[in-house]
C-alpha cells in the first residue's frame, strides 16, 4: 500500500541511545534535560529567539488563544485541519470565515478589512502546505484595527519568508509535531513568539499556571512535552536535510510530469518546506474518479483539506466560498522520505491517464 505520508522512523537504536538519558535520570516529563535539550536545538536550527516545546498542536492554538485572553470574534481562514476552527469555538469564541486566495490557498488578506467588527479580536490564519500567509498585509490589518495574529503554523515547520522564519511573524506561531508532519516527536508541538512577557505566560498556561511549587500565575491546563517526545525529536532533527532533500526530489518529478492538473503556487520569497503536495482537479467528479483508479492500485490519497471549514456541521453555513469549491477538487499525493522510484513513476502514470 502506498500512504500519503510515511511517518519518518530513524534507527531504533538512536532513539533507544537518547530516550536511556531519561531512564539514567530517572525523570521522563515535567521539563526534564531532553525537551530542554530539543528546545536550544529548535531555537538554533529554526533561528528563533524562543520557543516552548508543547504536547500537541492544538492544544498550541488554544493556549494561544487563551494567553492573548481573547473573546468575541476571530478572522480565520475555512481551508485548513478542522484544529484551526475547533480550537476558536473550544475557547468559547466565534470563527468568522474570509474566503482564501485562489492559487495560494491562504487566507485572501484583500477581504480581511471588510468582516472586521466591533466584536473582531484577532486574526487566525494557517500557512496551510506550509504556504505563508500574506503576512505583512496581515500585520498591517492587525495593527491598524488592533487586533492580535495568530498562525496555525502546524505545516510551516523551516519555512522562511523574506529570508526570516516564518515563526518570527504574528503575536503567536503554533505549530504542531505530530507524526504525519514533516518533523514530530509523535505528538508534540511548538509555540513561538518574539514577546518575553507572552512566552512566559504562554509557559504558565501550559503547565498549569506554576509559577514555582506553591504558586500560580493565572488558569493553566497540561500541554507539557515529555521526554519519550522529546527523545524522538532529537533523533529526527539531525535527519531533517535529508527529509528535505528526498521530498524536494519527489515533489520536483510530480511537478516536471504531472500534466493537466493544478499545482499549488508557492508565494515569491519563500523557502519551503516541500511538506504537501496538492493537486487541484478541474471537477469534483475527476477527483472522485482519481481516488477510486489510485485505490484499486492500492494508494491512497488524502482529501487535505475537505470539508471546507465553513460547511462544519456546528458551523452556520455561509453563502458559496472558493474554500468550498478547492476543497471538494484538492487531493494530497503521496509524499515521504525514501519514497521508491517505481510508486512515484506508478502514481504519475495513473495521474496522466486519467
Ligand atoms: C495537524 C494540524 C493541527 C493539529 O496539530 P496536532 O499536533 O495534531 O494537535 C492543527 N492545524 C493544522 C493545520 C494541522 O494540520
Amino acid at each position: 500500500m502506498i500512504t500519503v505520508t510515511k511517518t519518518f522512523l530513524p534507527p531504533q537504536e538512536e532513539y533507544n541511545k537518547i530516550l536511556k538519558r531519561a531512564w539514567d535520570a530517572g525523570w521522563v516529563t515535567n521539563r526534564g534535560i531532553l525537551v530542554q535539550e530539543l528546545e536550544q536545538k529548535l531555537k538554533t536550527y529554526l533561528n528563533v529567539p524562543q520557543v516552548l516545546a508543547t504536547t500537541n498542536g492544538t492544544l498550541s492554538l488554544q493556549i494561544a488563544i487563551k494567553a492573548l485572553g481573547l473573546k468575541g470574534e476571530i478572522i480565520t481562514t475555512p481551508f485548513s485541519y478542522v484544529a484551526t476552527t475547533s480550537t476558536i469555538i473550544w475557547e468559547g469564541c466565534k470563527p468568522v470565515f474570509v474566503d482564501i486566495h485562489p492559487e495560494y490557498l491562504t487566507i485572501d488578506e484583500t477581504k480581511i478589512e471588510a468582516a472586521i467588527t466591533p466584536d473582531t479580536t484577532a486574526i487566525l490564519a494557517t500557512h496551510i502546505f506550509g504556504n505563508p500567509c500574506e503576512v505583512e498585509e496581515i500585520e498591517r490589518i492587525a495593527k491598524k484595527h488592533n487586533l492580535k495574529v495568530i498562525y496555525d503554523a502546524a505545516h510551516a515547520f523551516g519555512v522562511k519568508y523574506k529570508g526570516e522564519s516564518i515563526f518570527n511573524y504574528g503575536d503567536i506561531s503554533a505549530c504542531s509535531f505530530h507524526a504525519t508532519k514533516l518533523f514530530h516527536t509523535g505528538e508534540g508541538g511548538a509555540l513561538f513568539t518574539r514577546d518575553k512577557s507572552l512566552m512566559e505566560k504562554l509557559f504558565y498556561t501550559h503547565d498549569f499556571g506554576h509559577n514555582g511549587q506553591e504558586g500560580f500565575s493565572g488558569v493553566g491546563i497540561n500541554a507539557k512535552m515529555s521526554e519519550p517526545q522529546a527523545a524522538m525529536g532529537l533523533t529526527v532533527l539531525p535527519y531533517m536535510e535529508k527529509i528535505l532533500k528526498d521530498r524536494e526530489q519527489v515533489i520536483s518529478t510530480y511537478r516536471n510530469e504531472i500534466r493537466n492538473l493544478q499545482f499549488l503556487k508557492i508565494r515569491p520569497e519563500t523557502d519551503w518546506n516541500f511538506s504537501y503536495f496538492p493537486v487541484i482537479f478541474p471537477s469534483e467528479a475527476d477527483l472522485l474518479n482519481a481516488i477510486k483508479i489510485l485505490k484499486k492500485e492500492d494508494i491512497v490519497p488524502r482529501r487535505y483539506f475537505y470539508p471546507s471549514l465553513d460547511t462544519l456541521p456546528y458551523i452556520k453555513r455561509s453563502a458559496d466560498s472558493i474554500s468550498m469549491d478547492i476543497s471538494s477538487r484538492i487531493l494530497c499525493l503521496p509524499l515521504f522520505t525514501d519514497f521508491p522510484d517505481q510508486d512515484l513513476k506508478k502514481v504519475i502514470s495513473i495521474m496522466n491517464s486519467l
